[in-house]
């Protein structure tokens, strides 16, 4: 077997072992590598970049919307943690502390930090004096650990990347507006940036972030019908503020408690967007995230390389001025079509192909990684051909994702309807739930999905719980999830 075939076939095919599929892919395309520390991984450069990317454009979302920037300590004392009740319960298990440094035991053990809600709430306290501090808008780049059980490159590890959103507002409407705000900027950046259409909904109760009053959550469908909690935001009413003692003297010269938000996105999202677009092929990238969305390769017999790689030099300085993400691949030693399997092995979203007879016809040849489209462009309008290619493939892998979701999208009655749905079919099942703990619970240990949130706007209201029977408070997204 050639080369080229052993490369891509080393890919096991999704329909064969989705999971096994997933690790193939992030390791062959050199997105991240395992590292010693259990549930902990490497970001390498392919990977880190489509971080980078995504928090450029999320970075300039959040300063649209008014929030700054600063950083927190990675430490947090132990003592921060007993005063939220809810909180130290829902994060406690997780916690890994450090109990000794410089070589002596410490007074107080410190936790590294799993979120920031307690150190920027003490903060706060020192900041916040009066209606005229407030609000106070402000976002954190950080890593954050939490030991979980379970673990799987990006969707769920024990340190990752994120951004956590603080913000503090005289009141529960604005707070409230704020919190809503940012689900939408979460929702809007997912869909059109990454391409990954969601559903926006309430958390149950159940479900909710430790210490907040409401989670909403931004839920994704990934290629084998397994969820994703993509990004949450949290009004967190006055639990924090009483807590941590966040007061302000008011309008009317009284006392009140600041009312604050967080909200947060992590490295989750690299991992989400593989299994969304990924194919057996590879990865594939929608084009604004891509780190290199056009790669460029030179075709053609040895006497035409010079003259083929001198136009492809000039074509790629014309797009890279455009502002085009792109790289030329002119190794000689390895062959055209290895570079094909490559190149759509990492997701690049276009592939641009030259030859002697393109050069002679003035053209180039565009090919869409999403779709295998071809297309013969006139080189004078190479710029505005790609940047037409590049939205269309975006659309398209839009629409592909959204189609997929709604194939794999089904409203069930009952309970014994969803079993026999689930053992069958993949994906998010539609039902009508009564709003108890022990309904809810019920599902979870019959067939392995959870809520994932109550949407907004759901394809269609359920009149009753598919459990009990009883009157349906909410109509809910189950799945099983990541
Ligand atoms: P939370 O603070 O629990 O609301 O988490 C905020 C966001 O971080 C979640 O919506 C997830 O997208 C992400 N997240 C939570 N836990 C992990 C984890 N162990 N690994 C990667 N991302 C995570």
């Amino acid at each position: 077997m050639s080369k080229e075939k052993q490369f891509v076939t080393e890919i096991t095919p999704q329909g064969e072992d989705f999971s096994r599929w997933y690790i193939d892919v992030i390791k062959k395309a050199e997105l991240m590598d395992y590292s010693p520390v259990r549930g902990c991984i490497v970001f390498r450069p392919e990977g880190f970049e489509i971080w980078e990317n995504i928090q450029r454009e999320m970075d300039r979302r959040f300063k649209e919307t008014g929030h700054r920037n600063a950083y927190f300590p990675l430490f947090i004392p132990e003592s921060f943690f007993q005063k939220e009740k809810e909180h130290v319960e829902g994060f406690n298990p997780e916690l890994p502390w450090v109990t000794e440094a410089g070589g002596e035991p410490l007074e107080e053990k410190l936790a590294i930090r799993p979120t920031s809600e307690t150190m920027i709430g003490h903060m706060y306290s020192k900041w916040i004096q009066s209606y005229r501090d407030l609000p106070v808008l402000i976002n954190q780049w950080a890593n954050v650990v939490r030991w979980e059980k379970r673990t799987l490159p990006f969707l769920r590890t024990s340190e990752f990347l994120w951004q956590e959103g603080h913000t503090a507002h005289e009141n529960e409407a604005e707070a409230r507006e704020e919190t809503m705000r940012m689900l939408e900027v979460y929702r809007d950046f997912v869909e059109d940036f990454l391409a990954i259409p969601v559903i926006t909904g309430q958390k149950t109760p159940s479900e909710k972030f430790a210490g907040a009053v409401d989670t909403y959550s931004i839920e994704a469908m990934m290629k084998d019908g397994r969820a994703v909690q993509a990004g949450t935001s949290h009004y967190l009413g006055t639990n924090f503020a009483v807590a941590f003692d966040i007061k302000y003297l008011d309008r009317e010269n009284t006392q009140q408690f600041v009312h604050t938000t967080s909200w947060g996105t992590s490295t989750r999202l690299i991992g989400s967007l593989i299994m969304v677009h990924g194919d057996d092929r590879g990865l594939a990238l929608p084009p604004k995230v891509a780190p290199t969305q056009v790669i460029m390769i030179p075709i053609g017999p040895p006497k035409t390389r010079e003259a083929v790689i001198g136009r492809v030099d000039e074509l790629y300085k014309e797009l890279k001025t455009a502002g085009v993400r792109v790289r030329v691949d002119d190794r000689s030693d390895i062959s055209p079509g290895w570079k094909f399997n490559e190149y759509e092995m990492r997701g690049v979203p276009i592939r641009l192909e030259l030859g002697p007879r393109d050069m002679e016809n003035g053209q180039a040849v565009l090919v869409s990684r999403a779709s295998g489209e071809k297309r013969i462009i006139k080189q004078s309008e190479l710029e505005a051909e790609v940047e037409k290619m590049l939205e269309e493939i975006h659309r398209d892998m839009f629409e592909k994702a959204k189609q997929f979701r709604a194939d794999n999208f089904h409203a069930v009655d009952t309970l014994d309807e969803m079993k026999g749905l689930l053992e069958q079919k993949r994906g998010f099942v539609l039902a009508g739930w009564c709003g108890s703990a022990a309904c809810e619970k019920q599902v979870k240990e019959e067939t392995g999905a959870t809520s994932r949130n109550i949407p907004f706007e759901p394809a269609e209201h359920k009149h009753s719980c598919l459990v009990c029977g009883e009157k349906a408070e909410h109509t809910v997204v189950f799945a099983r999830a990541y």
